[in-house]
């Protein structure tokens, strides 16, 4: 669909305009079209928070088009949903870049191996190339002479939204800073 797309209310309104969704505690929850985030104020399920520029027009109204809203009512997210480890995720917050030698990495590796009690979580992940990944095998960095590069931590909560629209408008940083 390019250029206008058409709203239900046969309100025209770019195609493109995204509106970040907050959930009733600030929280970023996701990002919709414009034109969805308008609905969610219309119909009292969310407040607005900031307008676009962009105005959506109907024969009745004109309303201005969000480009923050908050939910009115809680909604339960699984913390695993924003921040689950997954290996194409370790490998974007490292840069693909193999955390023990500094090479291009593929693969990803448990520094504490699972099997001596090493979690599947964010600290205990990293990307790896493969022959480091080989060469480290199931032992302990101890037990192996590697050395990691820095220490692995949790991404951003809200690497997500950067991921959905590319270039984060200015209006949404305070509340991704905060995630
Ligand atoms: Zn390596």
């Amino acid at each position: 669909m390019a250029g206008r797309a058409t709203g239900g209310a046969g309100v025209a309104l770019p195609a493109m305009l995204r509106a970040l969704v907050l959930n009733v505690t600030y929280e970023p929850l996701s990002v919709v079209a414009g034109r969805r985030a308008a609905v969610l104020v219309l119909t009292e399920r969310a407040e607005l928070v900031h307008e676009s520029h962009e105005v959506l027009h109907s024969e009745r109204l004109a309303l201005p088009v969000p480009s923050v809203v908050r939910l009115r009512s809680l909604v339960r997210v699984p913390y695993q949903r924003t921040v689950a480890v997954s290996r194409r995720g370790v490998l974007a917050r490292d840069i693909h870049a193999c955390q023990y030698c500094g090479d291009r990495a593929e693969t990803i590796d448990h520094v504490v191996p699972r099997s001596r009690g090493g979690s599947h979580t964010w600290d205990n992940v990293v990307a790896a190339c493969r022959p480091c990944n080989l060469r480290k095998g199931d032992r302990l960095l101890v037990d192996c002479g590697l050395h990691l590069r820095s220490r692995p931590i949790a991404p951003c909560r809200s690497l997500w939204v950067t991921t959905a629209v590319g270039a984060v408008p200015a209006l949404w940083e305070p509340y991704l800073q905060a995630a």
